[in-house]
């Protein structure tokens, strides 16, 4: 089979960062336990290559956060994910006297420090996510009284929302159409508002590739973890761009060889920002041979 990579793929810089400073710890601790507080980065496969090299992921799954950064003890060394957390747990690791590692990839970073600012100056926000997604519910968390969320698709009473000062921000890994209309919406209805809303450079450009793919292309792979978002938005982008070709997702060549892939002629490969080279390149291997 024919195969296009679009580019970019494999990690995205503030994945990749993430990674180097849980092994940044591993190097300078060599003698200690290495504690990832919840997912490093959406992906199972890099979540289960850190735990073959010794990493101890504190699943959220089975205890909040802040319930393990209770069990923990003083010295244990903590490794903050890309996704940015609760500012509350830092105050906590710190009273713990936890040694921490943030790896907050620095556009989760950037729109912190607008919100906390805008905070600070008495003003309000109103903030695009998803619920439930760890960098939206580490954002509501720096204050929950003072920040809406506005999930597109869903209803949002802006009856009831009066905001103050209001600056609009939203989550790094949404899709970029569906934020100009949410922009373009929260406008119409907040005209005062500042739009400081976007989606990070990672994301953006992989969605701007995905639409410029050439004409004859049967076959969409994208490669991600369905917890990763900035993978299902180019998921949901190449399904509603190309209804007639076949669009898959898988993390990696084992997942897709359980795929029956129809007779295509020409695959488009192309990955999520938490997807290695490693396992991108295996796939395209594997789709060549096809
Ligand atoms: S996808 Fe964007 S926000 Fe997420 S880690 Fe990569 S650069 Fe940062």
């Amino acid at each position: 089979m024919k195969v296009t990579v679009i580019n970019p793929h494999g990690f995205c810089a503030g994945v990749q960062r993430a990674l180097d400073h849980a092994y940044k710890a591993k190097k300078e601790h060599p003698n200690q336990h290495i504690y990832i507080l919840g997912n490093l980065v959406h992906n199972e496969k890099v979540i289960s290559d850190l735990e073959k090299d010794g990493f101890i992921i504190l699943d959220e799954r089975k205890k909040s956060l802040s319930e393990w950064i209770d069990s923990l003890k003083k010295g244990d060394i903590i490794v903050f994910s890309a996704h940015g957390h609760d500012p509350h747990l830092d105050e906590k690791a710190i009273a713990k006297g936890l040694i921490r590692y943030d790896a907050t990839c620095p556009f989760v970073r950037a729109n912190s420090t607008l919100i906390k600012k805008r905070i600070m100056e008495g003003g309000e926000v109103i903030y695009i996510g998803q619920a439930g997604h760890a960098e939206t519910e580490g954002t509501l968390k720096i204050d929950e009284s003072k920040i809406f969320l506005y999930e597109p698709q869903k209803s949002f009473d802006f009856a009831q929302v009066s905001v103050k000062n209001p600056l609009l921000v939203s989550q790094t890994t949404m899709g970029t159409e569906e934020m100009k209309e949410s922009v373009s919406l929260l406008k119409d209805h907040f005209p005062e508002i500042d739009v400081a809303a976007r989606v990070c450079d990672a994301t953006d450009k992989r969605q701007s590739a995905i639409c410029t793919a050439p004409s004859d292309i049967d076959l969409y792979i994208v490669m991600g973890s369905k917890t990763s978002n900035n993978t299902m938005k180019l998921y949901d982008l190449a399904t509603a761009k190309y209804p007639k070709a076949v669009v898959l997702r898988c993390l990696d060549v084992e997942d897709l060889k359980k795929i029956f892939l129809k007779k295509s002629k020409h695959a488009a490969l192309i990955s999520g920002a938490s997807t290695g080279l490693r396992e991108f390149e295996e796939v395209k291997a594997y789709l060549e041979k096809v």
